[in-house]
């Protein structure tokens, strides 16, 4: 079974996985890690375009770890989970200051870096130095389950544990490096493309004569995880200055910590009363001019968010912020719903 599975991936992957990626046929570690980074919740289509940027504006480690958060929270802008982009920039300055500006070369090391994870460790350790380790990440959860009818709920760390030596035991131990590139990137193809969420593609799959789950004709059945997170909506009342002589926007830096941190955005309000107040530090201020909520959802919860303007004369609030007048000044790390709300009303209104 080991050396069947192992063997059969890496030659379909060969065959039919995708090799037109432009991360692909790569051993450097930064680019490698910079795509499992941006993969992470997002598609390959949308990753493409910001792979690309991203890697002409910080080409190697040392640019990206010496740049401005701001800067990389701008590039990052759209991409959507800013923490990723906040560990992203923590995790290439300490491979700067710890390890010299080079990448540890083992899944163990690599795990210890910010934002960097089992699963992702194990794919860069696998694509660049050939290092006989499984990834494991939600869509290989799904494939492996599948295959092996893994029955253990996967919300409790101990039945996770036990598939991941699973996976692990699925590797040969005499497995080369160009396999190991092949069976890595198989094991992502066959999740993203065959062994698909519903209805997976059984009669194109290379491991169908080894899957106990279609044996039984049980695919549905796994993987079993029974935590269910409950999404939730929330209703946030955004306090929209703008100055009356200009038609300015004031954008104020989020908290580092919690959705969207870091990122600029207008001043979150959780009570509708305290947005039909003028904003503290504002004179002459007219309002308020009440717009159309705009809705958007995260990862567990939907957010309603309540754009509430006033117009100001002089606006002088307690913390940093800076004033937007133009779309060509919405370079900044922004929240994607309040980017597309501003480019509206920028590209659109006059003072
Ligand atoms: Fe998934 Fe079907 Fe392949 Fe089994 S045979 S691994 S269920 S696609």
């Amino acid at each position: 079974m080991v050396s069947r599975f192992f063997e059969a991936v890496v030659r379909w992957q060969r065959q039919h996985g995708r090799h037109d990626l432009p991360w692909q046929g790569s051993t450097d570690p930064y680019r490698v890690w910079l795509s499992e980074i941006m993969l992470q919740q997002t598609q390959v289509s949308t990753v493409l375009g910001y792979y690309d940027r991203f890697l002409r504006r910080f080409p190697d480690v040392q640019a990206l770890a010496s740049a401005p958060l701001q800067d990389v929270l701008a590039l990052w802008s759209g991409l959507g989970y800013y923490s990723r982009a906040r560990h992203l920039h923590r995790c290439a300055q300490t491979v700067v200051q710890r390890w010299g500006g080079q990448f540890p070369q083992c899944a163990k090391d690599l795990q210890s870096l910010p934002g960097i994870g089992s699963s992702t460790a194990a794919a860069i350790a696998a694509f660049c130095y050939g290092e006989r380790v499984s990834i494991l990440d939600g869509n290989v959860q799904r494939v492996l389950t599948r295959l092996l009818a893994f029955e253990g709920d996967l919300a409790q760390s101990a039945n996770a544990k036990v598939l991941w030596q699973q996976a692990q035991a699925l590797v040969p131990a005499d497995a080369t490096h160009l396999q190991m590139r092949a069976y890595t990137q198989g094991l992502m193809d066959l999740g993203a493309l065959v062994c698909k969420r519903s209805r997976p593609a059984c009669g194109r799959c290379p491991a169908q004569s080894s899957c106990m789950a279609h044996a039984r004709q049980q695919e549905g059945d796994f993987p079993v995880k029974t935590r269910q997170l409950r999404r939730r909506t929330e209703r946030w009342w955004l306090q929209v200055v703008r100055r009356a002589a200009d038609g300015a926007y004031w954008l104020q830096p989020r908290p580092a910590q919690g959705i969207w941190a870091g990122l600029h955005a207008f001043a979150v309000l959780d009570e509708g009363e305290a947005a039909a107040q003028p904003p503290a530090g504002a004179s002459g201020a007219e309002g308020p001019l009440w717009h159309d909520p705009i809705r958007h959802s995260l990862t567990h919860r939907d957010l309603v968010l309540q754009p509430v303007e006033w117009r100001v004369a002089a606006y002088a609030p307690e913390g940093p912020g800076c004033w937007v007048r133009s779309v060509a000044e919405l370079d900044l790390g922004l929240p994607a719903p309040l980017r597309a709300w501003l480019m509206q009303r920028l590209a659109s209104a006059a003072p």
